[in-house]
């Protein structure tokens, strides 16, 4: 007992003065190659290794803050033609100011690489997978097993709550929306539910029904989830565009919500009444042709009307795809392109109860 009090008092001594040291001179926080004392920012890369096909470096950003506090991670551009996600999440990078934020950011700006550079909607090039299908991801797969695999060790291990960013690719047309997935963890899903009002998006989709194992997570946002971190996606942006107010959804949602979580000085801006959606329908085309849109983003519809339709190269018409049910058309097909098995639309359909 006599030998273990000296140093007990030594420890009780730091545990005091860790606050104050941590808020002054604090260790760096590293993600990838980025490194950022406390009160900087940096940016970096994290190095996807080559394996069964190449390698690839996802830029990494790191913000951390003058003050401690919790991690959020920023992630965007799994999808590397939504570009609308991504340049809001660029913006962040330049803009949020480490002096001013209690906790550290990491942003990861554009996931999928490839697809950015070859112009490659929904998939990495480099092995056909959709970049948010294969989480938590595997060190001996394919590239995007592996950069899922990096992200989930490097990202999300390393933050209490995550935003997962996406928006219309370049042959959907999309209005913006939020997904909440509640968990059944009261705590957890009563800061989730905080976060997807206070980003502010006025359609929510309740996402019910998600995978539960935490080695088959399929998605990041419930990779993060499953974790027991709080986590959100947020959607807008469409078919190639990048537009200011698109943009704005998402840049001034993102401070919305770090003030919500308390990491940058300021009030919420929490969404009073959002339309809250329980359920998703996909529209899928039974035949190949030419699609015309007799419906906008937007649009809202009932049960059974005819959302457009799908001729042949030479003008007959083949398809009608009506409403399977009444719903708001989250995104229709952009491009006269469709291939039979294509989705043409995606309708959220409006939930009878308001979660409480
Ligand atoms: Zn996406």
């Amino acid at each position: 007992m006599l030998r273990s009090f000296p140093f007990s008092l030594v420890s009780l001594v730091t545990l005091a003065l860790w606050p104050n040291f941590a808020s002054a001179q604090g260790p760096p926080f590293a993600v990838g190659t980025a490194s950022a004392a406390p009160g900087q920012k940096a940016t970096g890369y994290l190095e996807v290794p080559a394996g069964v096909d190449g390698g690839t470096s996802i830029p990494v950003a790191v913000v951390n803050g003058a003050k401690p506090g919790p991690v959020l991670a920023l992630v965007t551009g799994a999808h590397g033609t939504e570009y609308a996600s991504i340049i809001a999440v660029e913006k962040l990078i330049v803009e949020l100011d480490p002096t001013k934020i209690s906790g550290t950011i990491i942003l990861i700006p554009l996931v999928n690489i490839a697809s950015f550079e070859q112009e490659t909607p929904h998939v990495n090039p480099v092995d056909n997978k959709s970049m948010n299908r294969f989480y938590p991801g595997k060190s001996d797969g394919t590239q995007t097993d592996r950069a899922s695999f990096l992200i989930t060790k490097q990202v999300v291990d390393r933050s209490d709550y995550l935003i997962d960013y996406h928006g219309g690719d370049l042959d959907e047309s999309l209005r913006p929306y939020a997904y909440w997935g509640p968990t059944g963890k009261e705590s957890q899903d009563r800061i989730s539910k905080e976060m997807v009002l206070a980003f502010g998006l006025d359609h929510i989709i309740i996402w019910g029904d998600r995978p539960t194992d935490i080695a088959a997570s399929r998605y990041l946002d419930n990779t993060a989830s499953l974790r027991g971190k709080p986590a959100i996606v947020v959607e807008a942006g469409h078919a190639g565009t990048v537009e200011t107010d698109d943009v704005a959804l998402l840049v001034n949602g993102t401070l919305s919500t770090m003030r919500a979580l308390k990491m940058l000085p300021g009030e919420p801006h929490y969404i009073e009444n959002p339309v809250w959606l329980d359920k998703v329908v996909d529209v899928i085309s039974d035949g190949s042709g030419i699609w015309y849109s007799l419906v906008k983003r937007g649009t809202y519809v009932q049960e059974g009307m005819k959302l457009g339709y799908v001729t042949d190269f030479f003008g007959k018409v083949i398809v009608e795809p009506h409403a399977p049910a009444a719903g708001v058309v989250l995104h229709v097909n952009a491009v006269p392109s469709l291939k039979k098995g294509d989705n043409i639309a995606n309708l959220g359909v409006v939930a009878s109860k308001v979660p409480r």
